[in-house]
């Protein structure tokens, strides 16, 4: 099969792929989507909707390191490691390892920062342009703390983050609850964040997306895994589930999934992994909250979703293709309850796993070498980094002046 009648081939319709290629068709460029299974059907349709703008630190960092052996034996707890994945998990957790050292961590705090500070009005602009305003909310959200022990890290937290210019305001247990009245009074302290967002529809938002792309003229091919990707003068020779394509350009958002394609496209062994996490979703809940709410304490989230009240979090290692243990779905359902003055409702809820996108030093890669762009990685924040990412790829494809330094995500890095 010959596309060469394509200008651009996206690998990988998540909402990394499916925000570039609406930017890049609506400027012209006619792009091909090639989807292994359904458009938006992994981590992006499961994430827990928060436009974390306020999350500019790596999520793992040296303060953390001795709670873990504490998190890894505690089967219910927000971290768990498959141990028979550990030998293929090390080289990756070394590395991340390095990048809690002062200098590394301090790097990647300023790359996060550069993305997130104008990740929110990105997709309130994006919002506006292909109506996605039903579902694109920006009314903030809130970090609470139980114990009494979490008081002074939270107003360190909240200290360290104004500093640095991520507004945030000090919550008494009476405005916390009087902005969140659905909250338990074992709730001490919060912090509000009001440059952050969320959005109250994910499917909605890709079916819209999905709906916009294809009316601007692009072209979808879901069930189309990429198997190989290889270089030649006639341009990049994709072999597919649906046969062999001819790609003058490709870009590579295939999530946690792009590291072998990543190899054969660029030469580079990108040091990603995945870190799974968990979706509860409560869908008579959908009335509870108002924005979404962290427990610092809990180390979870729920975001108020038109479909119900979504519970998400956790991390755990154990590779792309071990089954999903759901009862770490459920054990979000216990960390809630407590936060909450009335009883749950549980009725048809439904458990979720999915797969984070994660490198070794917690940035993205957003790059372009030749006729190869690149942008996957995006960890914990890809929901939140996406519409900043796809005008990076735009800069990239029409060789324009970049807004954000772009070296921090470049793939040089891990030569
Ligand atoms: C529990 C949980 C909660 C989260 N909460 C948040 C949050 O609140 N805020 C936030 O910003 N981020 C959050 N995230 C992270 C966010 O969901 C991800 O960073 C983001 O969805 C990554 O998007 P993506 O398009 O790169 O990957 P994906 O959504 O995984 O999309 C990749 C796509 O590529 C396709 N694909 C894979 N291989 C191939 C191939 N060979 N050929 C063709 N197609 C292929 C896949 O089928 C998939 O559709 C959360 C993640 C999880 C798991």
């Amino acid at each position: 099969m010959t596309t060469l009648d394509f200008d651009l081939h996206i690998i990988g319709g998540g909402i990394i792929g499916l925000t570039t290629a609406v930017k890049l068709q609506a400027r012209g460029v006619k792009v091909t989507l090639l989807e292994a299974n359904e458009i938006g059907q992994g981590a992006s349709c499961g994430n827990a909707g928060h436009i974390a703008t306020e999350q500019v630190f790596p999520i793992a960092d040296a303060s953390m390191l001795r709670h873990i052996p504490a998190m890894l034996f505690n089967p219910a707890g927000p971290l768990r490691l498959d141990w028979r994945y550990l030998p293929r998990l090390m080289p990756w957790a070394m590395q991340l390892l390095l990048n809690m050292r002062a200098e590394p961590f301090e790097r990647i705090h300023q790359a996060l920062s550069s993305l997130n500070q104008n990740s929110l009005q990105a997709w309130q602009d994006f919002a506006n342009q292909w109506q996605l305003k039903d579902w694109v909310k920006g009314q903030g959200s809130l970090l609470t703390i139980e114990n009494p022990n979490s008081v002074n890290p939270l107003i360190a937290h909240g200290k360290r983050l104004n500093d640095i210019g991520v507004t945030n305001e000090w919550l008494t247990k009476e405005a916390l609850l009087e902005r969140e009245p659905a909250l338990q009074d074992n709730q001490l302290n919060a912090l509000f964040f009001p440059d952050t967002g969320h959005i109250t529809n994910l499917t909605a938002v890709i079916n819209q997306l999905t709906v916009t792309f294809r009316q601007l003229g692009g072209h979808i091919v879901e069930h189309c895994r990429v198997l190989d990707a290889t270089h030649s003068v006639d341009g990049i020779h994709l072999k597919t589930s649906q046969g062999a394509m001819i790609a003058s350009k490709v870009m590579l958002s295939a999530g946690a999934h792009s590291k072998m394609l990543a190899k054969q496209l660029t030469g580079i062994n990108v040091p990603l992994d995945t870190e799974r996490g968990y979706h509860l979703m409560l869908p008579h809940e959908s009335a509870r909250l108002q924005i979404p709410v962290s427990s610092m304490d809990r180390r979870f989230i729920m975001t108020p979703m038109q479909e119900g009240l979504r519970l998400a979090g956790t991390v755990e290692y154990a590779g792309l293709e071990a089954p999903a243990n759901m009862e770490r779905a459920q054990v979000l359902l216990s960390l809630a309850q407590p936060m909450l003055n009335s009883p749950l409702n549980a009725t048809d809820s439904k458990p979720w796993m999915g797969f984070r996108p994660s490198t070794a030093d917690s940035l993205p890669v957003i790059d372009k070498i030749e006729r190869v762009l690149l942008s996957f990685g995006h960890q914990h924040l890809g929901l939140t980094q996406a519409v900043v990412s796809a005008q990076m790829i735009a800069e990239y494809y029409f060789d324009e002046e970049h807004t954000i330094d772009p070296k921090p995500y470049q793939l040089a890095r891990f030569k």
